[in-house]
């Protein structure tokens, strides 16, 4: 009886941390050519909310999100980074490891920080302290399952005035600990629904307020050439990947590296190796100078 008592305890306790999307009804994916302040975009995603019809808009230069109700369609949009890039990746080689963005095109650095589901109460928070210092802004890839695990700490991270781009890591990054068969593990492993991993993620930083990018991280940076066309053609998502995984690449970071730490304390040297050795160099969003 206790047991049963304390299991029913704990999962109440895990119901009142998974937070409400549904509000948000027919949440999918389009692709229109739309103008926003005079300016080519395009809309990616539409749902209803609280009745009225809601659009989640790139800009197809800046790839900069936004969420807006109305739409004014662009018949003959003009070639553009979004479409540049788009070609460049379902053009480019697809390994089973690293596919997509792993540089950027200019002489700048991006920091990317996993938040892969953790069991660890804490994160990162130093890491998060020297961005905000500093200045740098982050590209979070996020879980909606982490979120779930961590409330207190994603609304620290939310409040500490950063500049974030969301990443979507998925929603439940799936990983099983003894397959060693990465064609096999993670996305690739066979009941994973695509849309249902990228939608609960999307719908979670909405209700949270937070605009969701059109960056995606594959769990485990492991994919197939099917799933990068996917959600590229399907979800007008670009995949990124990473030239400087800190915690097992060795390397200092250098001018160009799109580096990858983790900030959700399941990599402690990654989080160690960027404080102790900070590239003296400039730090740019994801948006502005993700490139191949
Ligand atoms: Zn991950």
């Amino acid at each position: 009886m206790r047991t049963l008592l304390f299991l029913l305890s704990i999962l109440s306790m895990v119901h009142s941390t998974m937070l409400d999307t549904t509000h948000l009804h027919d949440y999918r994916a389009i692709t229109l050519d739309t103008l926003y302040d005079g300016t080519p975009h395009k809309a990616i995603r539409q749902w209803q909310e609280h009745n009225s019809t809601r659009h989640l808009i790139v800009d197809t230069a800046t790839l900069t999100t936004r969420i807006v109700d109305s739409l004014t369609p662009l018949d003959t949009p003009p070639p553009s980074r979004l479409s540049e890039l788009q070609k460049a990746l379902l053009a480019a080689p697809h390994p089973l490891h690293n596919a997509g963005l792993t540089r950027t095109h200019d002489k700048s650095v991006i920091l990317t920080v996993d938040m892969c589901p953790s069991r660890k109460p804490s994160y990162e928070k130093a890491l998060f302290d020297y961005a905000q210092t500093h200045h740098i802004p982050l590209a979070i890839a996020i879980t909606a399952r982490w979120v779930a695990q961590h409330p207190d700490a994603f609304r620290q991270i939310l409040d500490a005035h950063l500049s974030i781009t969301w990443v979507n890591h998925t929603a439940t990054h799936y990983y099983d600990p003894h397959e060693h068969n990465l064609s096999r593990n993670f996305l690739l492993h066979e009941p994973s629904s695509l849309e249902t991993e990228i939608f609960e993620t999307e719908k979670m930083l909405i209700a949270h307020g937070q605009i969701p990018s059109v960056f995606f991280r594959f769990p485990g940076l492991v994919s197939s050439p099917t799933l990068v066309r996917r959600l590229i053609e399907e979800f007008t998502l670009l995949p990124v990947g990473t030239s400087n995984w800190l915690a097992i690449s060795g390397k200092p970071i250098e001018t160009g590296d799109i580096v990858l730490v983790h900030g959700n304390g399941n990599e402690p040297s990654g989080i160690r190796r960027f404080l102790e050795a900070p590239y003296e160099g400039n730090y740019s969003s994801i948006g502005e100078s993700v490139g191949r």
